[in-house]
């Protein structure tokens, strides 16, 4: 491989996307500075039934971000203090500190090595009187494995919230995620799968009076207005991120392919490089779409750290989601986990590296990704020999 003509290979490009459907973006844009109503009113309401219908919801409900979804999906059901929510220790901060903030306590359970979502038979332990629902993670773009997780919501009378930032567009066994319990919280963050240039996020949900308490729970628990009836939040979305995002939805089923197709072929070419020997590829469950917010390798932690630091100075982006499990944090010290408590988690947060990811990689940009984890690795085993 020559040096010379090395290109850089970016996590993601959201500036080559952005090119793309610029004038589109504007002319939305445009439409809604012209309207006088940039907070809510009918972009948002329009944007809600669309993205409902592609959902397969009965209802959804933009607001200011993942974060504020999650934080209104609990207050919705009415969970706070004294509760307790079971979440996976490996997931992004706000899926706990968003329980944290409602006044209840995230209770962590370890995940599956293969998937890194949740691993359901740790649940059934974790469950006291206390506990109100179950928040399973769709890491990376790909459904958590629901259906015991269902059971023992139904066993126990729990709630199931699905922390779903990372995953539109995913299904699990046929089923859009987001769909799978009581509400479903997306993220637009302008890198997750559909995101807007800004923050904003969504809740879905099938049930009227859920939908309704969200609605007013996003604009301080007003209804009608002056007249509050609980203490809400400003959650509200902007109109000018709902006109982005519904440019974006015409395009969203064929960027979700394109990442199919992508990690497709990043598996193939780190097969034929005989790599796949000594780093794990995503596992993609059958029965499950796997949408690809992200490419996730694994190796040995003695070498991923080595190796991400080839990577980025051979001008190949690459991250690690995430190198310290929820339960290891600081700031969550007082509910008093301790290292080695979910081993599987930790070993992943130690081995894990996302590999660029975007609709519009190319062939050529994946090849030279692969090419430099085997000049790393090949040097790397070669010392070890
Ligand atoms: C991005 C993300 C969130 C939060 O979304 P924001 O829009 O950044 O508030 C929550 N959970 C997971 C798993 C995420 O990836």
């Amino acid at each position: 491989m020559s040096q010379g003509s090395a290109i850089d290979v970016p996590l993601c490009d959201l500036n080559g996307q952005y090119k793309r459907i610029e004038a589109e973006v504007l002319e939305a844009l445009s439409r809604v500075l012209s309207s006088g109503q940039s907070i809510l009113g009918p972009e948002v309401a329009t944007f809600e039934k669309e993205i409902a219908e592609r959902l397969e919801a009965r209802y959804a409900v933009g607001c200011g971000s993942g974060s504020d979804a999650i934080s209104l999906a609990l207050h919705a059901l009415e969970i706070g203090a004294g509760d307790e929510v079971i979440i996976p220790t490996f997931t992004f901060f706000a899926t706990a500190g968003c329980v944290v903030r409602t006044g209840a306590t995230p209770v962590f359970v370890d995940i599956d090595p293969n998937t890194y979502n949740m691993d359901p038979a740790e649940i059934e332990s974790k469950i006291t009187s206390r506990t109100r629902a179950i928040m399973p993670v769709h890491l990376y773009g790909q459904s958590a494995d629901m259906e015991p997780i269902q059971m023992l919501a139904d066993k126990y009378g729990l709630e199931i919230i699905e922390d779903a930032a990372q995953a539109y567009g995913a299904e699990y066994h046929g089923r859009k995620i987001g769909t799978l319990g009581a509400l479903g919280c997306f993220s637009f963050y302008p890198s997750k799968n559909l995101g807007t240039y800004g923050d904003a996020g969504l809740v879905t949900t099938d049930s009227e009076k859920l939908y309704a308490r969200l609605k007013t729970l996003r604009v301080h628990g007003m209804e009608p207005k002056y007249y509050h009836h609980f203490v809400g939040w400003n959650a509200r979305m902007d109109a000018l991120h709902a006109a982005i995002l519904r440019v974006k939805l015409k395009y969203i089923d064929g960027w979700t392919s394109q990442r199919q197709a992508a990690a497709k072929n990043y598996t193939a070419i780190l097969e034929e490089k005989g790599l796949h020997r000594w780093l794990q590829r995503p596992t993609q469950v059958p029965g499950l779409k796997h949408v690809y917010n992200q490419y996730v390798i694994r190796v040995s932690p003695m070498m991923r750290d080595g190796l991400a630091d080839h990577l980025k100075k051979n001008k190949v982006s690459c991250e690690i989601y995430y190198p310290l499990c929820l339960h290891q944090q600081k700031c969550f010290e007082n509910l008093g986990y301790k290292k080695g408590q979910f081993p599987i988690s930790e070993e992943a947060s130690r081995s894990v590296l996302a590999l660029p990811m975007f609709p519009e990689i190319t062939a050529e940009q994946q090849e030279r990704v692969a090419d430099s984890i085997q000049n790393y690795l090949t040097r790397q085993v070669r010392l070890a020999a």
